[in-house]
């Protein structure tokens, strides 16, 4: 709460004026963006991310939702949520490019991994299991053990009646089969970071997932804006991937969450609605899937 009043005040200060407009400054400091899936984490140098996570909060950007993605990046997560509790939610999984047989200096072998996991979801409130997933981008010969990690840990996520993240890169027809197979009214959540074509976004909405959308909207000719823009609102989440997938118009430097106000403002002129409209189906969406 007390981040949210600095805010105010610190809008105050930027609109210094006495004859104000309330409704102005109202609708605008009461707009709320939901980052879903951000690695803010990944910066260490603690003034730089208390610098970051002022900005998010300059932009309106006040709810984040941190996934780990292996366990020695659990401290990250659970340092950030509990510096603001207010704003930063923990979730945890093992990223499927995390899933190896053979350890390396990143990650353990991958049931080891789960297992110091699932003892850390043990121990405190979590939001979701992610991200967790299918990545046949980057290493194949996994492929076998990620679908393993995956339904493994989609059997959590209904023991704990969590929703999942998913990770998907040129792998849909694979991650789609394991969905289809551990389908039932338990099974919900958000494809993040969705790229795909019309047809592949209707597949997910019939199974009751939602679109996590990212900076790859605002990139020209990567046809997402075609595709989003017939998509109703109440399908969609807005997330940064950060520090990926930097949004237009700071494309080629490092993301961060408070870039989430031009994913959000893209995705609105697609819709042809306002910007608060945006912020507000879009976070009613993320309260509806992560239940905070
Ligand atoms: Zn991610």
């Amino acid at each position: 709460m007390k981040i949210f009043f600095i805010s105010i005040a610190r809008t105050r200060n930027a609109y210094n004026c006495p004859n104000l407009c309330q409704h102005f400054l109202f609708s605008f400091v009461l707009m709320i963006l939901t980052d879903t899936h951000t690695h803010l984490y990944y910066e260490t140098e603690e003034y730089k991310l208390t610098e970051s996570m002022q900005r998010c909060l300059d932009n309106q950007v006040s709810r984040l939702f941190l996934p780990n993605v292996n366990s020695k990046t659990i401290p990250l997560v659970f340092a950030l949520a509990d510096e603001y509790p207010e704003n930063c939610f923990p979730m945890l999984g093992l990223h499927p490019c995390d899933v190896k047989d053979v350890p390396n200096e990143e990650t353990d072998n991958f049931v080891v991994e789960l297992d110091n996991i699932r003892q850390e979801i043990a121990k405190r409130k979590i939001y979701a299991i992610g991200e967790i997933g299918i990545d046949l981008y980057w290493d194949k010969t996994t492929f076998a053990i990620q679908q393993q990690a995956f339904k493994t840990q989609i059997a959590w996520a209904k023991e704990l009646n969590l929703p999942i993240v998913i990770h998907c890169r040129d792998a849909f027809d694979e991650v789609f089969k394991v969905l289809e197979d551990e389908n039932d009214d338990k099974l919900r959540g958000i494809f993040h970071c969705f790229t795909g074509n019309t047809e592949q976004a209707q597949q997910i909405i019939d199974l009751g997932f939602y679109l996590g959308i990212g900076g790859v909207v605002t990139y020209k000719n990567s046809g997402l804006d075609k595709v989003v823009a017939d998509i109703d609102l109440k399908h969609l989440v807005l997330e940064t991937d950060s520090p990926y997938l930097t949004p237009v118009p700071h494309r080629g430097k490092p993301n961060e969450s408070s870039y989430l106000i031009h994913i959000a403002q893209k995705v609105a002129d697609l819709k042809q609605v306002s910007l608060e409209e945006v912020a507000t189906m879009t976070t009613e969406n993320s309260q509806k899937i992560f239940n905070v």
